[in-house]
C-alpha cells in the first residue's frame, strides 16, 4: 500500500453570499493580473457581468473570454493552445461543462484554476478529474483539483430546483459508495483510505443535520460536495464518491432515450442500491424526502425497462470494480423493488 502520497487542496475557498462580486479581489490578493474567463454558453448575463465588473474593479485584465456549451477533450486542448501569453489564471464560471473544460485546460497549461460554479448539481466542480468526451466517448480524465473554489450561495440558491435536487442526489450517493468500498475491501482486497472514507461520510452527516433549501443549506451542500472532491484527491480514486449507484447511472446514460441530470439518476440509484446493500435506506429516503427530491422525480418519472437494462449492464461498466452488484445477480431483486417499494411508487413508468 502506498502511504506517502502527495495531495493538493484548494488554497482559497469562499462559500458565501456575494462571493461572485468579490472574485476580482480574490485574484488580486493572489497577485494575478491577467486571467482567462471560460463561462457556460447561455449563462445568465448578469452573472457574467458581475464577474467582469469585479475583475475590472480590481484591475484584473481578462485576456480571453470564451463561452462553452460542451465538454470535450478537443475543446479543452484547443483552449489551452490558445491561451494568450501572460495568462496567470483561468476562471471557470457556470455549470459543469464549462467548469470541466476550464479545469482541464488550466491543468494542461499548469495555470492556477478558479472554479466558480453557479449551481451545485454534482461534485464535479471540486474534483481532481474532468469529465470530457474524447472522439465522442465520455472519459473521466485525471487532472488537478482547483486552486480556488468560489461559491456564491446567493447565486446558487437561485438555480432551478432540479439542480439542487441533483446536487443532493450526488451527495447522498456517498452512503452507498462508501459501503461498496468497504465491501470491495473485505471481498476483493481493494485499498480503502480511511481518512477519505471518513471525510466523505462526515460530509453527508453535516448536510443531513440541516437539509434546508436556503443560503445556509446551499452553503452546506457546496461545502460537502467540495470536500468529496478532496476525498477523491486524498484516496487517489473515485471510490469515496462513486460506487454501484454511479455504475447504474453511467449505464443508464448509454441506454436511455433521455438522460436526466446526473444527481437525479444517481440519487434514485442510491436509494435502490441501499436496499440491495441492506444499509442506509431510511436515512437516504429521509434526506431525499426532506429536500423534495422525489417530487421532482415523480413529476417526470423514469422508465422501468430502461432502469432494468441499466442494472443489468452496470457491473460491466468498470471491469474489476467490486460492488454489491458483483456479489450476485441483483436484477430479480431490483425488479421486485421497483414494483413494490413505497418510496419509489410513481417514480417509474411501465
Ligand atoms: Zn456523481
Amino acid at each position: 500500500m502506498q502511504i506517502d502520497t502527495q495531495i493538493t487542496i484548494p488554497s482559497l475557498v469562499r462559500i458565501k453570499p456575494g462571493a461572485l462580486e468579490r472574485l476580482g479581489l480574490y485574484l488580486a490578493r493572489a497577485e494575478y493580473r491577467q486571467a482567462v474567463l471560460i463561462a457556460s454558453a447561455g449563462l445568465d448575463d448578469t452573472l457574467v457581468q458581475t464577474a467582469l465588473r469585479s475583475l475590472d474593479t480590481h484591475d484584473i485584465r481578462v485576456v480571453q473570454q470564451t463561452a462553452v456549451d460542451d465538454a470535450t477533450f478537443e475543446r479543452a486542448t484547443a483552449l489551452f493552445a490558445d491561451f494568450p501569453p501572460g495568462t496567470q489564471a483561468v476562471i471557470g464560471l457556470g455549470g459543469g461543462k464549462a467548469l470541466d473544460t476550464a479545469k482541464y485546460a488550466a491543468f494542461l497549461a499548469k495555470q492556477p484554476y478558479f472554479a466558480v460554479p453557479t449551481s451545485l448539481s454534482n461534485d464535479g466542480f471540486g474534483s481532481p478529474q474532468a469529465s470530457l468526451t474524447y472522439a465522442g466517448k465520455r472519459r473521466s480524465l485525471a487532472c488537478r483539483i482547483p486552486s480556488a473554489i468560489v461559491i456564491d450561495t446567493a447565486v446558487c440558491l437561485q438555480a432551478p430546483d432540479a439542480l439542487w435536487w441533483s446536487g443532493v442526489g450526488d451527495l447522498i450517493s456517498k452512503v452507498t459508495a462508501i459501503a461498496d468500498w468497504k465491501l470491495a475491501f473485505h471481498a476483493a482486497g481493494a485499498v480503502v483510505n480511511d481518512f477519505a472514507a471518513l471525510l466523505s461520510d462526515a460530509t453527508v452527516f453535516q448536510f443531513i443535520a440541516r437539509p434546508a433549501h436556503d443560503l445556509d443549506g446551499v452553503g452546506l451542500l457546496g461545502t460537502a460536495l467540495m470536500l468529496n472532491g478532496i476525498a477523491m484527491e486524498i484516496s487517489g480514486s473515485s471510490r469515496p464518491a462513486s460506487g454501484s449507484e454511479h455504475l447504474i447511472s453511467h449505464a443508464l446514460d448509454t441506454v436511455t432515450a433521455r438522460p436526466r441530470l446526473h444527481g437525479l439518476q444517481v440519487g434514485t440509484a442510491t436509494y435502490l442500491v441501499s436496499r440491495l446493500q441492506g444499509q442506509g435506506t431510511a436515512r437516504i429516503a429521509q434526506v431525499l424526502d426532506a429536500v423534495g427530491f422525489w417530487r421532482g422525480i415523480r413529476a417526470d418519472p423514469f422508465s422501468k425497462a430502461e432502469w432494468l437494462e441499466a442494472v443489468r449492464l452496470a457491473p460491466t461498466v468498470k471491469p474489476g470494480f467490486y460492488t454489491i452488484l458483483t456479489t450476485r445477480d441483483c436484477l430479480p431483486e431490483v425488479a421486485d423493488i421497483l414494483d413494490t417499494d413505497p418510496v419509489l411508487a410513481e417514480c417509474f413508468t411501465g
